[in-house]
Order: structure tokens, then sequence, then C-alpha cells
């Protein structure tokens, strides 16, 4: 994806300026689906865009369907918007803006003259008077916009700007809808379709992750198993649809909890791993018995019915040298001495010791 120059070897052969212009466009949308992470994407036709279609400045903006606003997610203008580089600019789509424009319209815009042609004033940051807004949509999907300003050595922007742009445009889409369609098979693959947790599969893959990363750079990482305490009661007494909705509303507990560098999956069936990073045993401890606390005190309700449950917690803390199964072993024995000593608590162990630390309804 770092290969964004254009073909000047095409050029040199002194093809026809159309030819040129469509080896260009070729060659971008190569570039497009040479990956599919949005942000890569996104970051190659910023820097292309300008660059092909000879504008001061472009900045690329995507619709988010749940706030019905656009956001601004790359622009290579000099200047922050709003004072503020990393300030995310947000427009919502019911706005007056020259940027609603298009989606009122249904249609992208060439635009020689924004004074004359829509009676816009005051664009003190831009050179020009004339932009190019096309509409990124996917059969009838809208994505976004894109938006060019101020052409280098020329008035105002032409219909074959225009046609590029659009070409450009059509690609920029397909990439883009691949993209988000990649993203969310991959977290599909990654959660638990019933808790939202994250999958058996991806805990492992992200608790090797950390314990190399606590390794390397000395941090301090833990690990909790947490198992429903007489769960089968539940599924017996309610029905297995009641004990799928304790489940859930546990997991939901699970994530209040937790901070973003953490992860919360389920291990399989009704025991669930925390993986806490950067967090020491007493943090972690402090954290299951939060858990622990508000599990014990919430009425889980279905169906109208109203069930109380229990949880246990066996905790691990990581110690140099210890590997990925070591620390989950590790946990698995707190959580058996949980269990073992009366259930609805916590119990911590350290690689060192391998006595139980606290057991403490
Ligand atoms: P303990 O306190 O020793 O953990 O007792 P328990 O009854 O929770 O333990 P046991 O391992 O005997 O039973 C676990 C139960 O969890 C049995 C199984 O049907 C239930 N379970 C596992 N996964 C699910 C699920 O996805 N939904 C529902 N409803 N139940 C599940
Ligand atoms: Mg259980
Ligand atoms: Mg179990």
């Amino acid at each position: 994806m770092n290969d964004n120059s254009v073909n000047t070897a095409t050029e040199a052969r002194a093809l026809p300026d159309d030819l040129v212009v469509l080896n260009h466009i070729n060659q971008l949308a190569r570039g497009f689906n040479s990956t599919l992470e949005l942000k890569e994407i996104i970051n190659y036709a910023i820097q292309a865009l300008p660059q092909m279609l000879s504008a001061g400045k472009c900045s690329i903006f995507l619709y988010e369907q749940e706030t019905e606003e656009m956001v601004m997610v790359a622009h290579n203008h000099k200047e922050a918007f709003y004072g503020n580089q990393d300030c995310e600019l947000r427009i919502s789509i019911n706005e007056d803006q020259m940027l609603t424009r298009v989606i009122r319209e249904g249609r992208s815009l060439l635009i020689k003259d924004i004074e004359k042609e829509l009676g816009v004033k005051n664009r003190s940051k831009y050179a020009s008077k004339s932009s190019m807004i096309t509409m990124l949509k996917l059969r009838d999907q809208f994505l976004g916009v894109i938006n060019v300003n101020d052409p280098i050595g020329r008035e105002c922007f032409d219909d074959k700007d225009f046609t590029v742009l659009l070409n450009i445009n059509e690609h920029l889409a397909t990439a883009i809808s691949n993209a988000r369609l990649f993203a969310h098979t991959k977290m599909l693959a990654m959660t638990d379709g019933l808790t939202g947790l994250y999958v058996h599969r991806y805990f492992q893959e992200v608790l090797e992750k950390e314990v190399i990363r606590a390794e390397r750079y000395q941090q301090p990482l833990t690990l909790l198993m947490i198992d429903i305490d007489h769960f089968k009661r539940v599924n017996d007494t309610y029905g297995h649809q009641t004990g799928d909705a304790v489940l859930k509303g546990i997991s939901k507990i699970l994530k209040q909890h937790l901070r973003r560098s953490d992860y919360a999956c389920r291990y399989g069936g009704e025991e669930m791993a925390l993986v806490l990073t950067q967090t020491s045993m007493d943090g972690a401890n402090n954290t299951a018995e939060r858990i622990r606390d508000k599990i014990q005190k919430e009425t889980f309700v279905y169906d109208e019915k109203e069930i109380h449950v229990t949880v246990s917690i066996g905790v691990s803390e990581f110690a140099v040298g210890m590997n990925r199964p070591q620390l989950i072993e590790l946990a698995d024995k707190s959580l058996y001495e949980a269990k073992h000593s009366g259930r609805n608590r916590v119990c911590c162990m350290q690689a060192a010791s391998q006595t139980c630390e606290k057991v403490e309804p």
C-alpha cells in the first residue's frame, strides 16, 4: 500500500491523455483492492486523490448509520479543523450543508462557482470557489462522500475532472464496502452469538499475545476464570431459555466491569474468562470481588421469572517464565478451590505459592 505515485513510465511513451488517466485510475483501483483494512484504503485514497486530480484540498467522510452523521475520516488539509487536528468533524445528514446536499439531491455535484451556483459565501479556508462532491454509494447503500476543493493551476474543476473522480469514487465505494463486510465477518467469527463475549479460540490467541507482552515488558497480567454456581439447577428448574438469559445477563455485567484493554471471553458452557492486562493480583482481586458481589445482588428476569445466581471466581497472576497453559491451569486451580471451599467466592493463586490467598464470600 505504499506505492501511491502515478505511473510515469506510461507517460514517457506519450500515450493519449485519456489512456494515461485510465491507467492512473486502474492503478488506484489496484491500490484499493490490495487490502481489506478500511484505514489503509482511506489513507491510500487521501494521498492519491489530490495528486491525481491536481487538487489542493480533499477530504473523505463516511456515513454512520446509528447517529445519522457523516464523520470525516481523512483529509489532506494543512490546518486543523476547529483548531484541533485530532478533533473528529461530524456533520448530521439533516444539517443544511454543502456536503449533505448530495444526499438531498441524490447525486454527485460538480460545482464550478459555489457563490453563484449555491449561494454559499464565506469559504475563507478555500482558495477557489470550485468543488466536487461525490456520493460514495454501492447499490442502494450510502457510504459517505468525497469532497475535493481548490483545483491547482486552473480556475475551476471541469467535466473531465468530474468524470475521473466519479470513476475513482466507484472503485473506492466497492473497496470500502468489502472492507466493512470483512470486518463484520471477522467480528462474527470472534464473538459468541449468545453472550457477545469473545469465543474460546480468540481467548487463546489473545492470552498468548498478552503473555508474550507481559514477559517482554515486565508488565503485570491476570486471568479470571468465572463459573456460575449450580447452573444446572437453573436450567432444570426454569428451562434452558431462562438459563440462556442468565448467561447473557452475567456477560453484560462482565463487560461493564472491564476497561478497553481487557478481554471478556466465553471459555465454554457457563464458564467465562477475563484477561486483565497491566493488572496485578490486587487489582484483579478487587475486580473479581466487585463482579461476584454485583452478580450476587442482581435479579435476572426472564419470562416474568426472577432468578438469583452466584459465581465462583479463580484468579491467577502471570509470573516471569510462565506460559499460557500454565496461567490457565493456575486460574483453574483457583476456581476449583473457590468451588470446593463453598462457592460464591473469589480465590487467588500466585505461581510461587500455589496456595489459595483469599477465600471470602
Ligand atoms: P457448579 O457449581 O459445580 O459449577 O455446578 P453447575 O451445575 O454449574 O455445574 P455443571 O458443570 O454440572 O453444569 C453446568 C451446566 O451449565 C450444565 C449445562 O447444561 C449448562 N450450560 C452450559 N452452557 C449453557 C448454555 O449455553 N445455556 C444454558 N442454558 N445452559 C448451559
Ligand atoms: Mg457451574
Ligand atoms: Mg462449569
